[in-house]
């Protein structure tokens, strides 16, 4: 078994935009005016929502982080906890 990690994704605080659905159509869509994670195994309420996934999907999840605008989209490290992104 491969590391996991886990997006958070600050729904609320979304601007819409589709960056995060340009770069990582796999992992989301939009939901109306905002985005959403583009998976059933997703945790989803109407603020927040939360995906664990694999260590192959990181750098790809990353780059959809990182192009967030608003920076709503955490990327965590499941073993160490470690905020990977935004940067604490
Ligand atoms: S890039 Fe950020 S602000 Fe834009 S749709 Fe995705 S989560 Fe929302």
């Amino acid at each position: 078994m491969g590391k996991k990690y886990k997006i958070v994704y600050d729904k609320k605080n979304c601007i819409g935009g589709l960056i995060c659905v340009d770069i990582a159509p796999e992992f989301w869509r939009m939901d109306g005016a905002v985005a959403t994670i583009n998976n059933q195994k997703a945790t989803k309420d109407k603020d927040k929502e939360e995906l664990i996934f694999d260590e192959k999907d990181l750098s790809h999840n990353l780059e959809a982080a990182e192009g967030c605008p608003v920076a709503v989209i955490k990327i965590i490290d499941l073993e160490t906890g470690e905020q990977l992104y935004p940067k604490e």
